[in-house]
């Protein structure tokens, strides 16, 4: 990874854990095909950066603006250097912020159409994509805040998650049989920590919801239709830009592989014996990929839920 060298620039504001000192690394990755999607531009006169879109990646302009506001924040803090500690910190704020996001566009929804109530766990019965960065940032949770008697459990539904989906298509994860296994007494015992993707979904009817994940007819009819459930679908659409422009960022800009993962598997191989992973990670490697799944690519539903041209 190059980092640039630099002084004296002015910077958009961090909380302090993720405030850095020196400028920082241009472009350096592209994707298989070619592109760059991020530009880094420098203001001379202020000697202040930010990250913009190459081309537009969302259908709505608001999208691609958070978009490229969450890369800037990844280059900032991480323009001092990049060590797991820091990528937990940025991963944390990014979560923070997307469900401030998703949560105040909730909170504009027509009064009392969002179905969604504590306790309701239909949709935390599917498969889940996280970065390695998300990833690595719940298991630190994990081993930082739960007792060994928590953690133990933890592992034990790990392991019979994984072992139970492992080679799934996203289709057959999709049932009241496989429950995520941070589903604890149906609620989320991740919850500060829970992927991006988890903070923007909702539902507009839980009953609906109930029906199509635990009635085999209607599942199968959901299924086939290929139609997400009714949800308001702004906060979906603001949790994956968050997510577009971080993983933008951190791939494109430092080098670190992004690619999604499934939840089950890559919390299973961090958990089990996988403490040099992260290092592993942050050197350019990619110790996680036999935790890339099939059921993390997106059809054609949902990329359109989250606004994506095509
Ligand atoms: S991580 Fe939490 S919110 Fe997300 S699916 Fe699992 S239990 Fe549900």
């Amino acid at each position: 990874m190059t980092r640039a060298k630099g002084k004296g620039r002015k910077r958009a504001a961090l909380p302090k854990e993720l405030r850095g000192k020196g400028p920082v690394p241009a472009p350096t990755r592209r994707d298989p095909s070619g592109k760059v999607h991020l530009l880094v531009q420098q203001d001379p006169a202020s000697g202040s950066a930010r990250v913009e879109l190459s081309a537009p990646l969302f259908e709505e302009p608001w999208q691609n603006d958070v978009a490229s506001s969450a890369a800037s924040t990844a280059y900032l803090a991480l323009n001092a250097g990049v060590d797991v500690e820091r990528v937990v910190a940025l991963t944390r704020h990014t979560m923070d912020l997307a469900s401030k996001l998703a949560d105040g566009l909730i909170d504009r929804a027509a009064n009392g159409s969002v179905a969604c109530q504590p306790g309701c766990d239909h949709c935390c019965h599917q498969s889940v994509g996280v970065t390695p960065a998300e990833a690595i940032t719940i298991i630190e949770h994990v081993r930082r805040t739960f007792s060994d008697e928590q953690r133990q459990e933890l592992a034990e539904r790990l392991q019979h998650a994984h072992e139970r989906t492992r080679g799934l298509t996203s289709t057959q994860r999709f049932s009241p049989k496989h429950p995520c296994p941070f589903l604890d007494s149906g609620r989320c015992s991740i919850y500060d920590v829970r992927p991006l993707t988890c903070r923007g979904v909702n539902s507009l009817d839980a009953d609906e919801c109930r029906r199509e994940l635990r009635d085999a007819k209607t599942r199968a009819a959901f299924l086939r239709s290929g139609v997400g459930g009714r949800a308001f679908l702004e906060p979906i659409r603001a949790t994956h830009a968050v997510s577009a422009g971080v993983q933008l960022g951190l791939s494109e800009l430092f080098g670190l592989d992004m690619q999604p993962l499934d939840l089950t598997a890559a919390a299973h191989a961090l958990l089990n014996g996988g403490e040099s992973i992260p290092d592993e990670w942050i050197a350019g490697h990619t110790p996680l990929e036999a935790a890339r799944g099939g059921e993390c690519v997106e059809d054609a539903t949902s990329r359109a839920l989250r606004g994506a041209r095509s």
